[in-house]
């Protein structure tokens, strides 16, 4: 399959991931790496390389995306004391996988700039 990157195997279940959350429209996973005390990738269901796909994007399917965000950080319980989402995009953000991806990071006080 063209494009078949890691994260579309792990979304079909033929890699293992330690879920998180999952509903109609996007699936979390623990980072296999993780930064953060809480560190959990979100994968649309919908697939697009990277944000910067996202200007043109269905509006709606990229809502349903940024919800589901928003959502898995509060599954997580992160909502009180606060958290980070990254999306990493391109070569100098490091972004390794090309699938979009967030990364939410949580469970610590987090430094600013990042590196
Ligand atoms: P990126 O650098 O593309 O923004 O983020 C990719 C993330 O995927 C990294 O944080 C890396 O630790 C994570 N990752 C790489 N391989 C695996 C894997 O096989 N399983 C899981 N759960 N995470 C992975």
């Amino acid at each position: 399959m063209a494009n078949d990157t890691l994260f579309d195997k792990i979304l079909r279940k033929e890699i293992p991931s330690e879920a998180v959350y999952e509903d109609e429209h996007v699936y979390a996973f623990a980072d296999i790496n993780p930064q953060a005390p809480v560190h959990v990738l979100v994968i649309p269901k919908a697939r697009n390389e990277s944000f910067a796909d996202l200007k043109d994007a269905d509006a709606a399917e990229t809502g349903r995306f940024m919800q589901g965000v928003s959502r898995v950080a509060e599954h997580l319980g992160l909502e009180e004391n606060g958290y980070r989402v990254v999306f990493n995009t391109g070569r100098d953000a490091l972004q390794s996988v090309q699938y979009l991806h967030a990364h939410i990071l949580g469970g610590r006080k987090l430094k600013w700039p990042p590196g």
